[in-house]
């Protein structure tokens, strides 16, 4: 059972405005998680949470903090009965969580962050790095290829991390993702990312903005057929919605039909687009397909 593995030691440091601001999340659950590492060889958990408790000139702190004998939670993350705080873990000007997520990072994201070098033992802070975001991504139905992203794939001008510290042991962003993939597939509660809910707010924006006026149309022309197959694919979205896997096909058509000639136009006039790209991913992680970056 992924739950059992470790267990998560909490002990918050103070609120205060320029680390822990005591303010919710502004998603409620952890949308996504944000790999870190310390940048700060040899420097342990415990060392972090003194650092962060004191820590008045800089803006800046972290949710959670990982070496080779403790996963220490200084900020709510939501694992236990405190709800998900924010942290200030990725600069707020730099546009790609945005893009990716369609939020600032601080606002919606956990930033888990790997202790390491000196005398931290590797193996053991990384087993543990790896269960915290299985964990993570199982409690919250979380698919670990589209919801964990490095500091440096977010702020790739400014930062080197987690990457710096994985390569320290041959390791890439890619194995981190394939050993919590891999250990999500092997855990007797089988966390099925198929199984993964399309958001309600996706639901009803294909439905009501695409799904439904193509239904009409097709209906006022006396087109039984498709108006029926428009109506297949309204109750398809709403059972994914409810926890059911969409078929591929219908994610495929309401991407290919509606999702990217809108995210295109967008893009064309200047316009919002990222939310296009979000929906098209959630479709494509509720169906079982790869989801893509956008670059
Ligand atoms: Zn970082």
């Amino acid at each position: 059972m992924v739950k059992a593995d470790y267990t998560i030691e909490r002990r918050y440091i103070r609120i205060r405005s320029n680390t822990r601001p005591g303010t919710r999340l502004s998603v409620g659950s952890p949308a996504f998680f944000v790999a870190h590492d310390t940048g700060n060889p040899g420097a342990s958990a415990e060392a972090h949470f003194r650092y962060f408790d004191r820590q008045q000139e800089r803006s800046a702190s972290a949710h959670v903090f990982i070496d080779d004998s403790v996963i220490l939670e200084i900020i709510p993350t939501g694992t236990a009965e405190d709800p998900a705080e924010k942290a200030y873990h990725v600069v707020r000007n730099t546009p790609l969580d945005n893009e990716l997520f369609g939020c600032d990072a601080n606002d919606a994201a956990l930033g888990v962050e790997l202790c390491y070098g000196g005398n931290i033992n590797f193996e053991a802070a990384y087993d543990r790095f790896v269960w915290y975001l299985t964990y993570s991504c199982w409690k919250w139905g979380r698919q670990p290829s589209s919801r964990i992203v490095s500091h440096r794939q977010l702020d790739p001008t400014r930062k080197r991390d987690c990457e710096q510290s994985l390569a320290l042991a041959g390791k890439t962003m890619g194995n981190l993702i394939r050993d919590v993939t891999e250990r999500m597939a092997n855990s007797p509660e089988k966390i099925i990312p198929d199984a993964i809910k399309l958001s309600s707010e996706t639901c009803d924006h294909v439905i009501r903005s695409y799904i439904q006026p193509a239904w009409h149309e097709r209906k006022t022309k006396g087109d039984i057929e498709s108006a029926g197959h428009y109506a297949r694919l309204a109750d398809n979205v709403r059972q994914a919605s409810a926890g059911s896997k969409l078929p591929k096909s219908n994610a495929q058509e309401i991407i290919y039909t509606w999702l990217s000639p809108a995210w295109l136009k967008a893009e064309r006039e200047g316009r919002q687009s990222s939310h296009f790209h979000r929906m098209a991913n959630e479709l494509r992680e509720s169906s079982g397909i790869p989801v893509e970056t956008q670059d």
